[in-house]
């Protein structure tokens, strides 16, 4: 039996009108490696892309355990209350086809997953993360044509994630556990530049800790040379489990477009996110294609073998390599 044919205008229209189920079709045509849906997914983004770009983005990391999914289920809870629309968007690099992934295994957000002004999609599954962040960003582009405003890109901080994440969102928030000696570990990682917002979590279990801990990364981000001339990122404390503090988070969030969206930082960050994403998906395809030509075929192995082996220079195997694909 032929599969059934796809109605890409048919699948726009449900989708512009919010329903859910169209969303979930069309984010999987995105993940999907089938050619002829990646085609269809391809004519539906351009299709959808002037009704995209409306959200506010917001990308959400924190080691596992730092309580990242307790602290949406509560803040997406409380903004759907507010009356708006949330999607909840995932990128790990360790999701396997059948599980095992750190972010996903887990009933995660019992009460956000039923709330009808919400969507929540795991990791797109396998692969390389730049496979994965093309996915997840074009699953962000459909949710906000589907009409979701609050868009939430959740990532542990495993390899290169954070960064992947941070440059596709317009604010970058990190989940710190209020913690003995090593609680200044982000700066060590590169964490802090990357971040926005500061949130010492779990403040209910031991709010003088908390503070404390607050205070340590204050003091830290005055040493640090600011990502903006604007914008010192705050550090504020909360608990996703009690729900207390997450407004002042939001409203920090809110604070932050207001200010980045005045001086024009949002527009040109989105801007250079959007050049680098055309870059990035240049390099991806010419990869592709580079690897798939079989005269590189015939010779990638062995030339790669023989500069592991130190018997060839790497700049010589990859002129090989290069005049292989008539370059
Ligand atoms: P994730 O791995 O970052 O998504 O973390 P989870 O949201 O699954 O939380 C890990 C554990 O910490 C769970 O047992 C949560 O109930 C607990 N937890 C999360 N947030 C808080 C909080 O604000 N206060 C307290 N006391 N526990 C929390």
């Amino acid at each position: 039996m032929s599969p059934p044919v796809l109605d890409i205008a048919d699948l726009e229209r449900r989708l512009l009108a919010g329903e859910r189920a169209a969303l979930a079709r069309a984010i999987t045509l995105v993940e999907s490696r089938r050619p002829d849906h990646q085609a269809a997914a391809r004519d539906l983004l351009q299709r959808l892309m002037p009704r995209t770009g409306a959200a506010q983005r917001v990308g959400i990391t924190g080691v596992p355990g730092a309580g990242k999914s307790t602290t949406i289920e509560s803040l997406g809870c409380a903004l759907t209350a507010a009356g708006h629309r949330v999607a909840v968007l995932a990128v790990d690099p360790s999701s396997g086809r059948h599980g095992g992934s750190i972010l996903g295994d887990k009933t995660r957000m019992e009460r956000l997953s039923i709330d009808p002004n919400a969507f929540i999609r795991p990791s797109p599954s396998g692969g390389a993360l730049g496979g994965v962040a093309r996915k997840t960003r074009e699953a962000m582009l459909l949710c906000e044509a589907a009409g979701f405003d609050v868009v939430i890109v959740e990532t542990v901080g495993v390899g290169q994630s954070e960064t992947v994440v941070a440059d596709m969102v317009d604010i970058f928030v990190a989940l710190l556990i209020p913690g003995g000696g090593d609680e200044l570990q982000g700066i060590k990682k590169g964490l802090i530049e990357l971040a926005d917002l500061l949130v010492i979590n779990k403040a209910d279990a031991d709010p003088a800790k908390a503070e404390r801990s607050a205070r340590d990364y204050r003091n830290a981000l005055h040493i640090l040379t600011p990502a903006h001339r604007d914008w010192t990122p705050p550090v504020l404390t909360a608990s996703g489990l009690t729900g207390a503090g997450l407004d002042t988070l939001w409203s920090q969030i809110r604070r932050h477009r207001e200010v980045m969206t005045a001086n024009g930082a949002r527009a040109s960050r989105r801007a250079d996110q959007d050049a680098r994403w055309m870059w990035a998906m240049v390099n991806d395809r010419l990869t592709e294609a580079f690897r798939a030509a079989p005269a590189v075929a015939a010779l990638v192995d062995e030339t790669e073998g023989a500069v592991r082996a130190g018997d060839l220079p790497a700049s010589a195997a990859a002129d090989r390599l290069l005049k292989a694909f008539g370059l």
